[in-house]
């Protein structure tokens, strides 16, 4: 038994609420509901055709029960067309992440009968991704077995609980974009001579514009410092702040996409480039997960990923009784901002109290909760980089062994030494992650592996990684290249090692601040097979990662001893001026411009 639609002149629209939802039968009253909205916007603007697309347009699938609807209009347009869809009632969707005001999805509700049918209605620019969605709802509307192998996927994700959430959204994508390649839709790769544009010029942005300068692109750099490490590679540097969007924009202008080299840069920047139809890769909604350790934390565990026991903590209060909770020793980290160690206590007993109220009380200031978590007695650091495609695809490169000092990474070697079913798993969980996100680009995750063999997730990274480094020499294709090729849609390269081991030591700075010239490139250089690189950065200080050395070898202990040997041979001299060979700590300490 159907309900009757009411008549389309009493149509009435319904505030949306979000609400949990489950996969459910095929619910044919979606058809009739999709044809009253279209005939009454039809009513205000003939000119609008509106599609009934998505599950509940393909009679016999199951889904959310949503009625997604689709409409196309000129770029210019999309305003008046919006406003005139909040005349009829449909209101702005709600949530964290909706669609950019350049391709808005507007959402209300209708009764049928008792029952509220949901309505999302999606306004898309003319070239923008209508008739994609209208050929996947064709084909699986006419191929059964497309439309069986679909229904297959969404229960199997979904095991019958709600699909609200991180998980299930993104997770059909790769399935959804082979179809869409098998219908004849591609992303077309971005071709050298395009110009990539790079939020950030520090060493990540360096080596990847090296690897895409080797492919025959351009480089644009946006950094606040002249004399930031990628500015020599770089065809175009625009000066200006992680922050600042006006310095994006020009930045931007010109480039076929633009990536970013950290995940500090501001969101409202890189979501204002989206918004200015800047292809940005990977875009947004990865950065928004893997910049906040908190949003992170929700994103791993809805995802299924074990991680540390921790709190949300604002107040001295919220910490004191997560102290009590969690049990010290603990780590104190900040939410936006931390690298390298910085921004982060450990609260081992009480005396450490006072040193993470001060941390405690400045986010606090700036209203940013912090993330309190048990300190984990790991076996070992891994670290794992996928890179995922624009059509999906993914790959993963051989887990690497990491070795921290103080928080900061001095040593990655490879292949970890692990057992083959754990790297397995480890490979498969940042596959995961990066599905989940939908991640284009790079994504690293670094892992703590457990007495008992277990991985916990520590962190992830939208991007290159330093436990990555070894990959320049050592697997088949680079993580820089590999990042390149993923943002351009190119295909991916292997991230097979081309030796038995491999291993990254990262050149550190010591002393005070001063000019950097670096000593003993020719020592560390004697032994075949290692690999110099320096940064070029200006300046010098205690623990600035400087560079970093890769040896490779017959085994990654082999590789990591050989590395070690070279790293300690280069030094960074006094700031006595250029030609002097005075050596670290001699006196004269002066900067040296
Ligand atoms: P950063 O952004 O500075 O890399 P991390 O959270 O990765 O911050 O912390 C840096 C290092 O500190 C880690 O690689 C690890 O060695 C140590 N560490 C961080 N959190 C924990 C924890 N919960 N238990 C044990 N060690 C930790
Ligand atoms: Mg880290």
């Amino acid at each position: 038994m159907t309900d009757p639609v009411a008549d389309p002149p009493e149509l009435q629209i319904l505030p949306y609420e979000r609400r949990e939802a489950r996969v459910k039968a095929w619910d044919p009253r979606t058809v009739e509901v999709a044809a009253a909205v279209a005939e009454m916007i039809r009513r205000r603007r003939p000119d609008l055709v509106v599609e009934h697309i998505g599950s509940t347009a393909v009679p016999g699938l199951p889904g959310k029960g949503i009625v997604d609807l689709s409409t196309e209009v000129p770029p210019a347009e999309i305003p008046d067309v919006v406003e005139v869809l909040h005349d009829l009632g449909f209101g702005p969707q709600p949530g964290p992440d909706p669609w950019p005001p350049t391709r808005p999805m507007l959402v209300g509700a209708v009764m049928v009968g008792a029952d509220e049918l949901r309505i999302h209605l999606h306004v898309q620019p003319i070239g923008g991704d209508m008739p994609l969605d209208l050929a996947f709802r064709d084909a699986l509307r006419n191929d059964p077995e497309l439309k069986r192998r679909y229904t297959e996927l969404k229960t199997a994700i979904t095991g019958g609980n709600s699909v609200d959430g991180f998980r299930y959204t993104q997770s059909k994508t790769t399935w959804i974009l082979g179809v869409y390649k098998a219908l004849g839709f591609r992303v077309p790769a971005i071709q050298p001579p395009a110009t990539i544009g790079i939020l950030g010029g520090g060493q990540l942005g360096r080596m990847i514009g090296l690897a895409a300068r080797e492919l025959g692109y351009r480089i644009a750099v946006l950094d606040p410092e002249p004399d930031c490490p990628a500015a020599a590679i770089a065809d175009r540097l625009e000066l200006g702040g992680y922050d600042d969007v006006a310095a994006a924009r020009r930045m931007a202008a010109g480039c076929a996409v633009v990536t970013y080299e950290l995940e500090h840069v501001s969101l409202d920047l890189v979501r204002a480039l989206e918004n200015g139809r800047v292809a940005i890769r990977p875009g947004p909604y990865a950065l928004r997960l893997t910049q906040d350790r908190l949003a992170e934390r929700e994103f791993l565990e809805a995802n299924g990923a074990a991680v540390a026991p921790w709190r949300a903590v604002a107040t001295r209060r919220e910490l004191r009784v997560g102290i009590a909770e969690l049990g010290m020793p603990l780590r104190l980290k900040v939410s936006l901002g931390g690298y390298d160690g910085r921004s982060q206590v450990r609260i081992a007993s009480d005396a450490d109290l006072a040193a993470a109220e001060a941390l405690l009380d400045r986010e606090a200031a700036a209203d940013r909760p912090m993330l309190l978590e048990r300190e984990l007695a790991f076996e070992a650091e891994l670290s794992v980089i996928v890179a995922r495609g624009v059509d999906g695809v993914s790959r993963g490169y051989p887990v690497a062994r990491n070795v921290h000092d103080r928080g900061i990474l001095v040593e990655s070697s490879a292949p970890a030494g692990i057992p083959a079913e754990v790297a397995a798993t480890a490979t498969g969980l940042a596959t995961d992650l990066a599905t989940g996100m939908g991640m284009v680009g790079l994504l690293t995750a670094e892992l703590f592996l457990m007495p008992d063999g277990s991985l916990v997730v520590n962190e992830l990274a939208p991007r290159v990684h330093n436990s990555g480094h070894w990959t320049i020499e050592a697997a088949v294709t680079s993580q820089f290249e590999q990042h390149v090729r993923a943002i351009c849609g190119l295909p991916l390269g292997s991230p097979e090692l081309r030796a038995g081991g491999a291993a990254t030591v990262n050149i550190l700075g010591s002393g005070p601040d001063r000019a950097a010239r670096a000593g003993g490139v020719d020592g560390a250089l004697e032994t075949a097979d290692v690999h110099v690189h320096l940064y070029d950065k200006r300046r010098v200080f205690e623990r600035r990662k400087m560079g970093h050395v890769t040896a490779v070898g017959a085994t990654p202990e082999a590789a990591s001893a050989t590395a070690r040997d070279a790293a300690a041979r280069i030094g960074w001299a006094d700031g006595a001026p250029a030609g002097a060979t005075a050596i670290e700590g001699a006196a004269g300490g002066e900067e040296a411009s």
